[in-house]
């Protein structure tokens, strides 16, 4: 409903300010108007919103009040002086709005990124100096270098540009960023963006010595009008609780990012090429800090996202070894190991023995007390095996309710007895069948698991519950007896 108001309000203002006479009074009114319901409606909606970045809002609130400000000071000084000479009391005002956005963006930023978000800083200011660079040479030099002005409107000029870069630094550092995308926050990033394009625009045309049209001026004034009535809509639009709010990931690398991070990092060499092109390179040092820090940018940027890939690299072989059930290595993993460690075993002239474990009547625990009870089961055994072995000993998840040990050092008694410590310890009085193979010391990796499960499959036969060894040649028959 106050939106609704809100809206029909600052959008007759935005009309009025194209229909009243240039220079009038009532010019000034209009603006002043705008600016001031823009601040009583982002006021309003923080109060509104409790506890969400209401900090945000106030500094956005005191840029836009102190900007429209100036538009009253300064008819003001006009009417008093008859000429208006800046710097002044307006451009307080004015400039005001600088830091109250920043200051505001800055919060947002807080507020919505999770811990640091080094890629997004990196990102941002990579942009951040490509734009920078360009606002230098078109904007704050050609501030710089008006020497006719004392000193203090000569810093006065240089303010604005310096601010805009400000400014836009925050913005794309908060685009970079994670969080919602709701409507107030792009109601806000479009005012802020307003904002800039008509700073821009004004000292674009101050360069090259423009002075705008009546039409061209009013337009140029509704830019700033519109930045006002968006930052007051945004304030007031029902997401605006959510603006601090973080959301999902940062966005991606994707192509429109790289384009706009290319084109920032090629900014420098594009800018000294146009100079000479041009004739006169007048910027040569900034150009060449700029080169110097663009590529100091890429380089940390590469080394951040080859950091990330060794990390996430690490984490997918992880989890492309381990059992997600039971967290013991799967049968991948194990596989992996067995060869090496037959060949540590054929070196020290030690024993190496292979046992293949099976939950008895499975199906039927898991019929009488439910499958996630199951689990619970293999998760409860798999963590008490282990509790039973020794480190160099390495237990996997074979598949299902199977698993395998491997015992390196063992001779079979070992091993009967390291079966044995396991069927006492295994939960809810569960019992398993074992098949123990004995290395020979010349056979396989398969013919050795071969002649384990074989001798698992003997010890279901001879009635479960038992463990059972496997004769040292590989028994034809029973591998190819079906079970
Ligand atoms: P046997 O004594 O002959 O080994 O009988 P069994 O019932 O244990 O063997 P069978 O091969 O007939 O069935 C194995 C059962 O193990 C079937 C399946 O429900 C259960 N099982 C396999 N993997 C899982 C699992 O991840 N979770 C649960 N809860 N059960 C599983
Ligand atoms: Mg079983
Ligand atoms: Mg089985």
């Amino acid at each position: 409903m106050m939106l609704r108001w809100y809206l029909v309000a600052a959008g007759t203002c935005v009309a009025l300010s194209f229909l009243v006479p240039d220079g009038s009074w009532w010019q000034v009114a209009v603006q002043v108007l705008t600016g001031y319901l823009a601040v009583s409606a982002i006021i309003a909606g923080a109060l509104r919103h409790r506890g969400t970045a209401r900090a945000a809002w106030l500094a956005f609130a005191a840029g836009v009040g102190g900007n429209a400000t100036g538009i009253l000071v300064e008819a003001y000084s006009f009417h008093v002086n008859a000429e208006y000479e800046s710097p002044g009391w307006p451009d307080v005002g004015y400039l005001a709005l600088y830091p109250g956005l920043a200051i505001g963006l800055v919060l947002l930023i807080r507020r919505r990124s999770e811990g640091h978000d080094w890629g997004a800083l990196v990102d941002a200011t990579t942009v951040t100096t490509g734009l920078g660079l360009l606002a230098w040479v078109f904007m704050i030099r050609p501030a710089i270098d008006q020497t006719d002005l004392s000193p203090l409107a000569h810093l006065t000029g240089v303010a604005y540009p310096v601010g805009d870069v400000l400014v836009l630094a925050m913005l794309t550092r908060l685009l970079l960023g994670g969080g919602a995308r709701s409507a107030a926050f792009r109601l806000m990033i479009a005012s802020a963006f307003l904002f800039l394009a008509g700073d821009v625009t004004w000292a674009v045309l101050n360069t090259i010595g423009v002075e705008p049209g009546p039409a061209a001026h009013r337009v140029l004034g509704a830019v700033f009008l519109l930045a006002y009535v968006l930052v007051g809509h945004a304030a007031l639009h029902r997401s605006a609780a959510q603006i601090g709010e973080t959301a999902g990931p940062p966005p991606k690398l994707g192509p429109g990012l790289l384009v706009l991070l290319t084109l920032a990092s090629l900014m420098a060499p594009l800018l000294l090429l146009g100079q000479i092109a041009a004739g006169e390179v007048t910027d040569a040092l900034p150009i060449a800090i700029c080169s110097i820090v663009l590529f100091l940018l890429v380089v940390i940027r590469m080394a951040q996202l080859l950091r990330q890939l060794e990390a996430q690299t690490a984490r997918v072989r992880e989890l492309s070894r381990t059992d997600e059930l039971t967290g013991l290595p799967n049968r991948r993993a194990w596989g992996a190991e067995l060869p090496a460690a037959l060949e540590r075993a054929r070196r020290d002239g030690a024993g190496l023995a292979v046992v293949m474990i099976d939950l008895d009547h499975f199906k039927r625990f898991n019929d009488e007390y439910g499958h996630p009870a199951g689990d619970r089961l293999l998760k409860s055994a798999a963590a008490a095996w282990s509790g039973q072995l020794r480190g160099t000993d390495h237990l996997a998840r074979y598949g299902g309710e199977e698993f395998i040990a491997l015992l390196p050092g063992a001779d079979t008694a070992e091993s009967v007895a390291v079966l044995r410590r396991l069927m006492a310890a295994t939960p809810l009085g569960q019992t398993f069948s074992a098949g123990l193979a004995q290395w020979n010391g010349v056979e396989t990796s398969d013919e050795l698991v071969a002649r384990a499960d074989a001798a698992l499959y003997d010890a279901k036969r001879a009635g479960r519950n038992r463990v059972e060894v496997a004769s040292a040649q590989p028994d034809t028959d029973a591998r190819l007896t079906p079970r």
